[in-house]
Formats: C-alpha cells, structure tokens, sequence
C-alpha cells in the first residue's frame, strides 16, 4: 500500500479527506515493525464535522423502509465478499494475524452485514392490552449518531459487530478505528459506500485516542456510545458519556478459564484450549488465557499441552503459521514484564517465558508460547495479559473449580469440560461470564449474544440482542373515546 493511498484518509461525508490540520501517523506492520501506510489524524474539529455529518444523515436513513435498509447492508456483505481476500491481507498486514485467521475475521464481518441486514425489517413493536377505550403501542426508534470506537485486536470484527446493527437500526455511524491497526475499517467504509450506503450513515475518523477518540465520546452530538477495549480507557468513555446523559455499551477485558474436569475427552479438548490462548498471539479479549485443570489429569494435561505449544510455528502474519507477532514491542515488553513478575512470584514456566527468536529474524515483536504454573491469587493468574501466556491452576473438585474461576474481577466468557452432563450446567450456572461453552470454547457466533459480566463490561452484542443497545422504545398511548 502506498503512503498516499485513499484508504489513510478520513471518511466524512462519503469522501476521502485529509485531516483539517493535515496531520497524520503511519501504521505499522507488526511482523516487520515497518511502516505500511499514512493515516490521517482526525482533528476535534474533524470529529465534529463527522458527528454533524452523521446527524444530516441520519433522519433520510431512519426514515428508509426498513427492509431497504437492510438490502444496502445485504449489498455490502456481498460487495465484502467479492475483496475477502484483499481485506483478509489488510487485516492481517495491519495487525499482524495469521492469514487464516484474517480470513476468519472478514467471513464474520460479512456474517454481521448479513445477519444484520435480514433483521433488519424483523423488528417489532408491541400492543399493550389497556381495556377497551384505549390502544396502546411501542415502537422501537434509534437513537440517531451512534459513536462507536474499535480496539486494535479484530478490527474487522468488532467494527462489524458495532456497525451493522447500528446501521440496521436506522442509526447512523462515526467510528474511530485503533491506530495500530486503522486500514480495514477504512476499506469497509469505503466498500459500503460503493454498495449503496448513503454518503455520512459511516463515517470513519482514525486518529489518537486522547484527541479524536477523547472528542468523539465527550462530543454532545452523539446518542449512544460502543467502546471495545481496556477498561481503563472504558471508564473514561463511560464518564464522558455520563455527562452527556447517553448509553454506553462497553466491552473490556477478561481472563477467561477453559475448566478441565478428570473426564474430559483430551484428544478434542486439548487443540481447542491451545488455539483460545494462541490464536490472536493471545490478544483476544475473550482468549482462554486460564486453565483450570483437576489434579488427578493435570500431569497429562500440562504434559500434552507442553508439547503442543512448544511445536507451535512463529512467524509473519502472511506466513500463516500458529502464531504472529504481538502488536508492538510495548506489548512485548508488557508481557514478558507480567511473565517476569510471575517468575517472581513462584510460577513455574513449564514451557516459553521469553521472546521468540523470530523477533530478531523478522524484526517484530514475537513472544514463544508459555505455559506457566501457579497458585491462585498471584498476578499472573488474575490480570490480563494480551499475550500467548496460558496460566494453569490445579483444582481438587467441582467447589474449588468455582471458586477460582470466579477469582478474578473478569467475567467474559468461560469453557466447561466434562462428560457429566449435570456437572457441566451446575458449573456453567455458577460461573460469572456473559458466555459459557460446554466441551467448547468460545462457542456459538453471530447469531449468538456476546458481552461480559463484572469489569469485562456490560451490554450484549451480536444475536438477535445485539440491535437492542441501539434502539430505544416510545410508548404510544391513544384515547379511543372522544
Ligand atoms: P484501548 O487502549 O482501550 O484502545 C481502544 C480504543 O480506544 C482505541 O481506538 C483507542 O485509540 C481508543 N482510545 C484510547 N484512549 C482514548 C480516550 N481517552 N478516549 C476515547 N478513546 C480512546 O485498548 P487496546 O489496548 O487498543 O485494546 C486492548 C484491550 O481491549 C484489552 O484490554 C482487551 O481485553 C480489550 N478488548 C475487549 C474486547 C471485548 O469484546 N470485550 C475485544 C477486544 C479487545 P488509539 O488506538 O488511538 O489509542
Ligand atoms: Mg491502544
């Protein structure tokens, strides 16, 4: 991609503009550390005309037939399938994913156009029974200019995820994409433009997160708020979206734990459990970065994971092998820093524990898979990392299982493993997670609702539940009698 490509622009209005006090930031290539593409660098006064942009929009699109609306989003999901492959190389070049895994990633952002766009006409109201002199109804309005600011991890995802209901409802959109990794929500944009989507229903603003992101969700002209990161930077949204009086859907970390009871058939669990902690490089938000395994298999279970995560392959995203790069050498340096402070605190490091020699070979920040043991309560075991380190507690029964899978201030998602069919629904009812699987992990997909418990955040996306952040009901009372 050349510096001066259309998609490091901002998207305003249905054109490619440069920011208005003609800054920018480059991208980079995290297997390489090399520069890729200029961005432009929305300005406060960028975001303004964007969220003004979106406001003009907004009442011709919730306006549209519904099931007009949802054609467009139909349009897209097909026009995004026709550059599966160009946006599966962008994703991957741009945030450094294995190929395959980049390929995922716009397979399910096409889903979210999809499944959005047939709901979109499916959405109803009800009649309220009052008695006789009375009809009373709900209608299900949009909010108007949703904001909604993406994370780095799964670009395509999550801006999918965010945008297609939100567009389906009848609202229109001002994202700011991650500026690690901003360019294929930028060719998203500009795709949906061409597939029919009205010029300002998407509008998109890269730039730094204290300057266009601060902007965009202090900013009074904004109706509802979608915030996919760290909950540090999550409060902050939320606090300037309580200023305002507007709603906030959050989605933040989590430390999720794949729970492995003395039954469990190892031959399916075991690549299941290794992909949730290695896909992403371990940047996932709802990685199965905690094993939680039952002392009577937990030699054979740390043994055979051992040898797996050692065998995995390292290297460029474009390469497709097992495991990419870490998205910058800060987040190298942050997760060798939490290993290190593991190894401090007694851990035992059955297998990585440093950087992998391919960051010296190909110049980003790699990090060898780990595989570490410990005890409950120590850091490494209760924060986020971001990275390929899987944390395993050995457990004697179904009680202490709980306990500790509830030790942390997370409650994302969660995997059961048992054959016991009433073991695994006592286990899923008691753990605190927006998402349980059952011999799974990280089960179900569009169709199903996603979203955290406790500091994870709250809110659902995708599924049917995923248009409810972004509609609100009116109530129509009507006098029958005079
Ligand atoms: P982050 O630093 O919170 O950034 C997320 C987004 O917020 C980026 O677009 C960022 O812009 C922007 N931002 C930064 N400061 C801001 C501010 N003051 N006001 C408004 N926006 C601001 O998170 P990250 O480090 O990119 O992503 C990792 C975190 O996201 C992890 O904690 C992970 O668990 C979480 N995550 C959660 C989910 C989920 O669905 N639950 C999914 C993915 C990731 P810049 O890029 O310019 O800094
Ligand atoms: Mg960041």
């Amino acid at each position: 991609m050349s510096p001066t490509s259309p998609n490091g622009s901002l998207l305003i209005g249905g054109r490619p503009r440069e920011a208005s006090d003609g800054g920018s930031f480059a991208t980079i290539n995290p297997s390489t550390g090399e520069a890729i593409a200029r961005v432009a660098a929305a300005t406060v006064d960028d975001v303004d005309e964007a969220v003004a942009t979106a406001y003009a929009a907004s009442r011709r699109w919730r306006e549209a037939k519904p099931v007009e609306r949802g054609r467009v989003l139909q349009a897209v999901a097909r026009l995004l399938a026709e550059h599966r492959q160009e946006l599966a190389r962008l994703e991957t070049v741009d945030s450094g994913k294995p190929l395959r895994q980049g390929l995922a990633a716009i397979d399910t952002a096409i889903r979210y156009f999809e499944f959005y766009g047939g709901l979109a006409d499916k959405i109803l109201g009800t009649t309220i029974p009052l008695g006789a002199g009375v009809l009373d109804y709900t209608v299900r309005e949009p909010f108007g200019v949703s904001a909604q600011i993406v994370p780095w991890n799964y670009p395509l995802q999550i801006g999918a995820r965010g945008a297609a209901p939100a567009l389906a409802t009848g609202n229109t959109v001002v994202m700011k994409p991650a500026s690690e990794a901003p360019l294929s929500l930028l060719r998203v944009a500009t795709l949906a433009l061409e597939a029919g989507l009205p010029p300002g229903a998407l509008n998109v603003v890269p730039g730094s997160g204290s300057v266009a992101g601060a902007a965009l969700s202090a900013h009074a002209g904004v109706n509802q708020i979608t915030f996919t990161g760290s909950i540090e930077v999550g409060t902050q949204v939320m606090a300037a979206a309580a200023r305002n009086v507007v709603p906030v859907l959050l989605e933040l970390g989590g430390k999720s734990p794949n729970i492995v009871f003395a039954d469990t058939d190892l031959e399916t669990a075991l690549p299941i459990i290794l992909r949730s902690i290695l896909n992403n490089a371990g940047q996932t938000c709802s990685a199965g970065s905690r094993l939680l395994v039952q002392r009577t298999v937990a030699d054979e279970v740390l043994g055979r994971l051992t040898e797996l995560m050692s065998a995995a392959t390292i290297g460029p995203g474009v390469d497709d092998l097992d495991l990419g790069p870490l998205i910058s050498d800060r987040q190298g340096a942050f997760v060798h820093g939490m290993v290190s402070d593991g190894i401090r605190d007694g851990v035992e490091v059955l297998t990585g524990g440093a950087p992998a020699p391919q960051s010296e070979t190909f110049g980003g920040s790699f990090y060898s898979p780990t595989l570490v043991v410990s005890k409950p309560g120590t850091a490494i075991a209760r924060e986020e990392i971001f990275g390929p380190v899987l944390v395993a507690l050995v457990f004697d029964d179904e009680e202490e299982a709980v306990e500790i899978a509830n030790g942390t201030e997370f409650g994302l998602v969660a995997g059961v493993w048992t054959r016991d069919v009433a073991r695994a629904h006592r286990v899923a009812h008691r753990v605190e997670a927006g998402h349980v699987s059952i011999n799974d992990f990280g089960g179900g997909g569009v169709e199903t609702p996603f979203g955290g418990t406790r500091r994870s955040g709250f809110g659902r996306e995708k599924g049917v539940e995923g248009i409810n952040p972004y509609l609100q009901t009116k109530n129509v009372s009507v006098n029958l009698t005079h």
